[in-house]
């Protein structure tokens, strides 16, 4: 626990907000946490849009063993503890990028820990093994909980984009809908263009340059790269939102890219949010 005033400084230096877990409320935003604080990074919103990254995280969970996977099975929906390199950072750029240009913050649940301890993207059973674990996993889905329901309430509909890194191709960005299923509210919404249309998210994403997958964009997506936990869990109508997982290829998330990383996935959230969100970027109401 030596090293948390420094994770304390850290986080100051950006404009998310640390909550203690288990001391989750949202009512509290100036709450700082003393015990479990900086694990999880927890940013109330003003959009109908959660950031989340689960696996960019490189702290420790002090007094939890690395989790070791025994008896587990392994692989894209099992015990894995390789951490996404750079998707940390990214969350925090996109973050900033969207609030610069809709002048309102998205929310946005980060993990600060390593993979190794929790995986924020499986089941309980799978992502922890050590109970003291539990209340920063429980943090970090309480939050996404809260999110989903608030954007629910203030805004009818909203979207997830859960961010990932993938070391399988460096050049693309691999879409994960289980093929549709998190989606389904957009699609009963809007039809399957605003799902593998060139108006989707990935094809805006395409149409700015990006090499995704899959492409053409009513393929089938990348075994893998499905989408996991996350966008399984919120991506449902019932729950109010429709979830992606975007797994970036290195070239998209190293420190130098980042930003334009952000600044394109902006553009096309821009547009996503004109044609399927209750809500414009600030240059669009302002000449309302
Ligand atoms: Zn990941």
């Amino acid at each position: 626990m030596r090293a948390r005033a420094a994770h304390v400084s850290r986080i100051g230096r950006n404009t998310f907000v640390v909550l203690l877990a288990g001391l989750f409320a949202l009512a509290a935003h100036q709450g700082w946490g003393e015990d479990l604080a900086g694990l999880v990074e927890i940013q109330s919103g003003d959009l109908p849009v959660i950031i989340s990254a689960p696996h960019g995280g490189t702290l420790e969970v002090p007094d939890v063993p690395p989790r070791k996977g025994e008896g587990m099975p392994k692989g894209a929906r099992g015990f894995f503890a390789g951490r996404d390199t750079g998707a940390e950072e990214l969350a925090h750029v996109v973050s900033a990028a969207i609030e610069h240009r809709f002048h309102r913050k998205p929310y946005a649940v980060v993990a600060r820990s390593h993979r190794k301890f929790i995986d924020f993207n499986r089941p309980p059973n799978i992502a922890y093994e050590d109970p003291d674990a539990k209340p920063v996993y429980d943090a970090y889905h309480n939050a996404l909980k809260e999110f989903c329901s608030q954007i629910h309430r203030r805004f009818g509909e909203g979207l997830l984009l859960d961010l990932h890194g993938q070391g399988s191709d460096r050049r693309k960005v691999f879409r994960g809908t289980q093929d549709g299923k998190t989606v389904s509210l957009l699609q009963q919404r809007f039809g399957d263009s605003a799902v593998t249309g060139s108006t989707s998210l990935l094809g805006l994403l395409k149409s700015q340059g990006w090499s995704v997958h899959p492409d053409p964009l009513d393929g089938k997506e990348q075994s893998g790269f499905r989408g996991g936990y996350i966008v399984s869990t919120y991506g449902k109508p019932d729950v109010g939102m429709d979830a992606i997982q975007l797994e970036f290829g290195m070239d998209y998330r190293t420190a130098a890219a980042r930003a334009a990383t952000a600044d394109t996935l902006t553009e096309a959230l821009v547009e996503y949010s004109v044609d399927y969100l209750n809500v414009l970027p600030a240059e669009a109401e302002s000449r309302k």
